[in-house]
């Protein structure tokens, strides 16, 4: 990347004035401009333009004519959200936790994203009504113990928007947990500012932020201070990763990243499998390296930096973790547990009594 500008580059003309893409690649980007949102936020390129090795982070940010190919199992709604939503910003698939999103707005656009159908600036934020039936829709359903705000990225709203969000569940008595999916800290860290911190801090409810985040080389210095924000203000931190060709497809990557995320108090959650969006197929990894992969990881880390590996089970079904197996039953009933280093030994559970 040639010049690192104050503004969030959006079109093709943008990036190519950043040196972030060739004149050749303009007539293919436009293709790609009239069907996903595109915004590579000024920390970003910084990340990029200082980084030895930026390709991890082009890859995640920079359009790329491979978008223009969908492979036949990719579908626009690749979990089914449109399906489990009751009313419109909310998604409930499991009785004790929903999904509200309140914009569908993000300060980014990652190139594999699993909503790329539905987030963009154009999608907007709820309005006053929408947000208050779906409001009412958690009100009104008991079971629901925990509300995730997703989107989108919720952090991208005001903080006093999102104080009056908060203030809205801190009123439903079966609402014990908030927790907030985002990729503000990375994308825009100034943002993480003392007006919102107190906005987080204003209900007494807990609130917990996940913080997405896919390579070690987003963990900037300034990065690591708006995470430190949180966690020094008593907001638990998590990590959720995807799992991505040519970005954090090895060992030794997972690894650096699972413990830059520890060493700033973040503790990895999930480890992604890539959903079936449309035009992702250039970012897929096979199930069986993922695989491979966590079981490396789990020989050379720390019980600490283990996210568990999930899958998002095409059409709506549910998240399911894809740990590999370490315990087999044998034909004569014996147990089998293989360790780290691939020996396999007996284990026979007591008797049942
Ligand atoms: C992923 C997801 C959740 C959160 O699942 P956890 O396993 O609790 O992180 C909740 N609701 C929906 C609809 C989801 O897709
Ligand atoms: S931040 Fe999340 S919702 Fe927004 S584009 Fe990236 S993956 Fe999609």
């Amino acid at each position: 990347m040639d010049t690192v500008t104050k503004r969030t580059l959006r079109t093709p003309e943008d990036l190519l004035g950043a040196g972030l893409i060739a004149p050749e690649q303009i007539a293919s980007l436009v293709l790609v401009a009239e069907r996903y949102a595109t915004a590579v936020s000024p920390a970003v390129q910084e990340v990029m333009s200082r980084s030895a090795n930026p390709d991890p982070i082009v890859r995640q940010f920079v359009p790329s004519a491979e978008e223009l190919r969908t492979a036949p199992e990719e579908m626009s709604d690749p979990i089914g959200d449109h399906d489990h939503s009751p009313v419109k910003g909310i998604v409930h698939r499991y009785p004790d936790r929903v999904l509200l999103m309140p914009t569908l707005v993000c300060p980014v656009y990652c190139r594999f994203c699993f909503r790329r159908e539905a987030v963009g600036p154009e999608s907007g934020a709820l309005t006053t009504a929408q947000l208050g039936a779906a409001l009412s829709y958690i009100r009104k359903t008991p079971s629901i113990w925990e509300v995730i705000l997703t989107g989108g990225d919720p952090l991208i709203l005001s903080a006093r928007r999102i104080s009056e969000i908060l203030a809205a569940l801190d009123d439903i008595p079966h609402v014990k947990i908030i927790r907030i999916h985002t990729r503000i800290p990375i994308a825009t860290p100034h943002s993480i500012n003392a007006e919102l911190i107190s906005a987080l801090k204003s209900i007494s409810k807990p609130v917990f932020v996940a913080i997405h985040c896919n390579h070690a080389s987003e963990l900037s210095p300034k990065v690591a201070e708006a995470c430190a924000r949180f966690v020094d203000a008593g907001i638990p931190l998590l990590s959720q990763t995807v799992l991505l060709k040519d970005v954090n497809d090895s060992v030794e990557s997972l690894e650096s990243l699972m413990r830059a995320l520890v060493a700033l108090r973040i503790k990895p959650y999930y480890l992604h499998q890539l959903d079936f969006a449309p035009g992702t197929s250039h970012f897929r990894v096979p199930l069986e390296k993922g695989q491979t992969l966590v079981k490396s990881l789990r020989g050379r880390l720390s019980g600490l930096a283990q996210p568990t590996y999930m899958l998002d089970i095409p059409g709506g079904a549910g998240k399911v973790p894809l740990t590999p197996g370490h315990i087999n039953e044998t034909e004569h009933g014996v147990t089998s547990v293989e360790s780290i280093d691939g020996t396999v030994r007996p284990y026979r559970p007591p008797a049942p009594h």
